[in-house]
């Protein structure tokens, strides 16, 4: 799905999260690996090359958002960044909740390190990093100030927050995101880790965003 200009939403498939394609250069996550066919479907028929994906940025280390980056790795020898604090379960395994779904992962190295306050930028588009822990210890957020996109990753979605409840999460910690996100402002575009996007078109996508925030 089309989101704005040169912003793809690759669906994903089965438990897979969304992927966002951004001006066919960077990725914002990458799904399990176990549906990447359905994910580069989707890049084809947006007339996207995979081979031109220089950054893969990971919202945060579950499997089913980077699980995939180690076959991405290989297939565009693009950069993998993650934060500090999930750096050891992209690396390792452990903490991706892998072993929970009894699923294989397969472990890859993060070339570089995203951090608060740092920006990654595209195009027209610049996107600071946001530390959103809670979710995971190391969950990002991605904020285009000019262009009020937030990436919210599993922290934020339109029908609420992410969970606490899985390895890593931690309630107060995301209470304390909610309240970082909040202090942005108004957010026009939000693209969440699972579920439907909120575009500017959407009248009602306002009010499920404040409702999302005020849940917690
Ligand atoms: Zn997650």
């Amino acid at each position: 799905m089309k989101i704005t200009d040169g912003i793809f939403l690759l669906d994903g498939a089965e438990f897979d999260s969304n992927v966002f394609c951004i001006n066919n250069e960077i990725l914002v996550d990458c799904g399990s690996g176990f549906y990447i066919k359905e994910t580069l479907d989707q890049m084809a028929e947006y007339g996207l090359n995979p081979k031109k994906i220089t950054t893969i940025i990971i919202t945060h280390a579950h499997f089913d958002h980077c699980g995939a980056a180690k076959k991405w790795k290989k297939l565009t020898k693009a950069k993998i960044l993650v934060h500090e604090n999930d750096r050891e379960a992209l690396e390792t395994g452990k903490g991706t909740m892998a072993e929970e779904f009894e699923v294989e992962y397969k472990e890859v190295k993060a070339d570089g390190i995203l951090k608060e306050g740092g920006t990654i930028g595209t195009g027209k588009y610049s996107f600071k990093v946001i530390h959103t822990p809670g979710h995971t210890p190391g969950g990002i957020c991605l904020w285009d100030e000019n262009n009020k996109i937030l990436v919210s990753g599993d922290t934020l979605f339109l029908d609420g927050v992410g969970r606490t409840d899985l390895e890593g999460g931690n309630e107060n910690e995301l209470k304390k995101s909610i309240q970082k996100i909040k202090k942005l402002g108004d957010i026009d575009i939000l693209l969440p880790g699972h579920g439907a996007p909120a575009s500017k078109r959407n009248i009602y996508a306002k009010d499920a965003i404040k409702k999302a925030l005020d849940s917690i």
